[in-house]
C-alpha cells in the first residue's frame, strides 16, 4: 500500500493521540539510571520513505539513548568492512528465546552468541570493529551522522551525539555485560580486553538521535542497502539484516513482534523501535516505558496499529 502524502501525516497525528500514555506504566531499565529521569508521556513517531519524505508526529524531534537499535548499525559496518565470514564464525543467527542479556546459553552453546542483536553477540560485533578501529564508537557515531543527514535537521535540534554522562552511569552497574564479556574471552571468542569491549559497547548504546534522524538512517535497509549519501550494503546484505531483525530484532518476544506488527525491526531499552518496511520505508517509533522484555510498551502498540492500518507488512 501506498499512502499519499496527508494521509500518511495525518494518520501519524492519529497514532501519537491514540498511544501517547496518558499513565506511567510499564518499566525502565535498572542498570542504565538516566533512563529513569525520562518522562513516561515522551512519544514520537517518524516515517522516512524510500522516495526522499519524511513523515512525523509527536516527539518525533527530542533525541532519545538509541541503546541496542546501535546493534543494527554496528553490525552493517561489521558486514561492510569485507570480514564478514570472520564475523560470522564468530555468532550465529539463531533467535534466542532469551532475555536479551542472558548468559545461560553462552555457557551451554561454548561462547558462540545466538544471534548478533543480544548482547553477548553484539560485543562479539563490537569486538569485530575494534579489530580495525580503535574507538568504534566514535566511527558509529559518524555513520549515524552521515546517514541522518543534517539538512533537514528542524532548527534548534542538533546533529546526533554521545550522552557521556549517560554511558559513565550504565558503565557504573555493567556487572553483567562485563560477565558477558568474560565469558566470550573465555572462550576465545573476543580479541580485545573484555573491560575495553563493554565500554565501547556502552557508548555506542548512549548515543541520542531523534525518530527522525533514526528512521532516515535505517532507510538503507529499506532501500536494497543504498543510503542517503551512496551504497551502505549489497542488496542481499541488506536483506539479510532484515532477516535477522525480523527473527531476533526484538530478542524472547520477536514472535509476538512479527505476530502483532509482521515487520522486521530492532528495539531499544531507551524505548525505540526502528522498524523495516522493505521497499518503502523506514519507521522509528519512541516512547520510553518498556514491557516485561525490554521492548517499548506504546511503541510496540502504536506499529501493530500502523501496521494494520497501513497494510505494510513482509507477508
Ligand atoms: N545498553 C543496554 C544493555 O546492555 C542495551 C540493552 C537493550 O537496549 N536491550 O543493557
Amino acid at each position: 500500500t501506498t499512502l499519499s502524502a496527508p494521509p500518511l501525516g495525518l494518520l501519524l497525528e492519529d497514532i501519537v493521540r491514540r498511544h501517547r500514555p496518558r499513565q506511567n506504566a510499564g518499566s525502565v531499565p535498572g542498570n542504565i539510571p538516566f533512563l529513569a529521569t525520562v518522562p513516561f508521556d515522551r512519544f514520537g513517531i517518524a516515517v522516512a520513505t524510500t522516495s526522499g519524505e519524511v513523515f512525523s508526529s509527536g516527539d518525533a524531534g527530542v533525541p532519545f539513548s538509541i541503546q541496542s537499535i546501535s546493534k543494527v548499525f554496528t553490525l552493517a559496518m561489521a558486514l561492510q568492512g569485507g570480514r564478514s565470514a570472520a564475523l560470522w564464525s564468530r555468532v550465529l543467527r539463531e533467535p534466542s528465546g532469551t532475555s536479551f542479556n542472558s548468559l545461560v546459553q553462552l555457557e551451554a552453546e561454548k561462547g558462540i552468541p545466538r544471534n548478533p542483536f543480544i548482547n553477548a553477540g553484539a560485543l562479539v560485533v563490537t569486538d569485530h570493529l575494534l579489530e580495525e578501529t580503535p574507538d568504534a564508537a566514535t566511527q558509529l557515531l559518524r555513520f549515524l551522522t552521515e546517514q541522518a543527514g543534517s539538512h533537514e535537521a528542524e532548527p534548534g535540534s542538533h546533529a546526533p551525539f554521545i550522552d557521556e554522562a549517560a554511558a559513565d552511569g550504565e558503565l557504573a552497574g555493567s556487572s553483567r555485560n562485563l560477565a558477558l564479556a568474560h565469558f566470550l574471552k573465555d572462550f576465545a571468542n573476543l580479541t580485545q580486553p573484555a573491560a575495553v569491549v563493554v565500554e565501547n559497547y556502552v557508548r555506542q548504546c548512549s548515543i541520542m538521535m531523534t525518530c527522525v534522524q533514526l528512521a532516515r538512517a535505517g532507510l538503507f535497509l529499506a532501500n536494497d542497502g543504498q543510503g542517503s549519501t551512496g551504497r551502505v550494503l549489497s542488496p542481499s546484505e541488506a536483506k539479510r539484516i532484515g532477516s535477522i531483525m525480523l527473527t531476533c530484532g526484538m530478542y524472547d518476544a520477536a514472535g509476538e513482534f512479527a505476530y502483532r506488527v509482521g515487520l522486521p525491526g530492532k528495539s531499544g531499552v531507551g524505548g525505540g523501535i526502528l522498524v523495516i518496511v522493505p521497499g518503502q520505508c523506514a519507521i522509528c517509533v519512541w516512547s520510553p516505558r518498556l514491557d516485561a522484555k525490554g521492548n517499548s510498551l506504546a511503541g510496540t502498540a502504536a506499529l501493530a496499529d500502523l501496521s494494520d492500518r497501513t497494510g505494510w507488512s513482509v507477508f
